[in-house]
């Protein structure tokens, strides 16, 4: 990936295969004044080797490091931080909105509730539940240090500005140098649509709204110019046109859903089974319900859609 040219001889990605569907996860080396890590890979055997191996050719150890920096607390992200920090005595900076993902709690009784009320199967309930739980594998938990929109970190050389980009996550951020280089995450990525996740605020407990929350950080981000370095995937320059991409996507699965509801009021699973049988038929449920639901919530919030209570679970129906 050809960087801006100011950061070609102190950033360097690193490449980072895991055993997730996203495929390889990309980590940034920053060799200023400090020697930082944007986020660090999932814990386990061939990571931390990969990882290691990636600072051999750079002539540093996992001892040299002297922070690291996290997007967000996916372990793909973030696992083996802990590891890293124990090692190397390295401070680890995060958002405060990501603490429950970067505590190792998965929110289990939330989601069970959240389930239940939609009146899921219990046999797909439970296969959920195992796979938020089989996840925890390849993570330590962590306390970071807190940094909160619009903060700053400095490598020396490079400073940039936190910014909170929620959606994906509760607590996502994004590292912006402010010339042209952000460091993504997995706001934007290319091929892939990331997902709006069902999640919580670590605060109330509420559920996140968190496509409305993504689509807003797209827009942030439709603003920026210059390069992401995105967390998964090549860079990407032409960011108005992936963002849009993204956004007229959403937007057309939105009038989708509307149509669908046209007729009579359906549950979550129902629309989900419509849309996305493939998928469910694969193990994607959760990508599928969090994709599905984050319409609804932009439904009811336009006021095109609600929700009607029935002793079969919650249903929508159209306005
Ligand atoms: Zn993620
Ligand atoms: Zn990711």
């Amino acid at each position: 990936m050809q960087l801006p040219s100011f950061a070609r001889d102190y950033v360097y990605p690193l490449q980072i295969s895991t055993p997730f569907a996203v495929g390889d996860v990309f980590s940034y080396l920053l060799l200023d004044e400090k020697i930082v890590l944007i986020d660090c890979g999932h814990y386990a055997g061939d990571s931390r080797e990969q990882l290691k191996s990636h600072l051999r050719e750079h002539g540093l150890t996992v001892n040299d490091l002297d922070e690291i920096w996290l997007t967000h607390g996916h372990p793909d992200h973030f696992g083996q931080a802990a590891w890293l920090a124990d090692k190397s005595g390295a401070e680890v900076f995060g958002h405060p909105k990501e603490r429950v993902n970067f505590a190792g709690n998965s929110d289990r009784e939330l989601f069970r509730d959240f389930f239940y009320a939609h009146a899921l199967p219990p046999s797909l309930v439970d296969q959920m539940l195992d796979q938020l739980e089989w996840l925890q594998q390849y993570q330590l938990p962590i306390e970071p240090q807190w940094v909160r929109d619009d903060e700053q970190l400095t490598s020396g050389r490079l400073s940039v500005r936190v910014r909170l980009t929620a959606g994906h996550a509760p607590g996502h951020i994004v590292f912006d140098s402010g010339e042209g280089l952000l460091f993504g995450g997995d706001l934007l990525l290319k091929q892939i649509s990331t997902n709006a996740l069902i999640n919580f605020d670590p605060d109330s407990g509420e559920r996140n709204k968190s496509l409305l929350q993504y689509r807003q950080s797209l827009k942030w981000m439709a603003k920026q110019q210059g390069m992401v370095l995105p967390g998964h995937g090549k860079g990407i320059r032409n960011i108005v046109e992936v963002t849009q991409h993204h956004l007229r996507e959403h937007e057309q699965r939105y009038r989708g859903i509307q149509q669908l509801l046209e007729q009579h009021p359906k549950s979550l699973m129902e629309l989900s089974r419509h849309l996305f049988a493939d998928a469910i038929e694969q193990g994607a449920l959760f990508l599928v319900l969090s994709e599905i639901l984050g319409y609804l919530d932009w439904g009811e919030r336009e006021g095109t859609i609600r929700q009607v209570n029935t002793s079969g679970g919650i249903l929508y129906e159209k306005i």
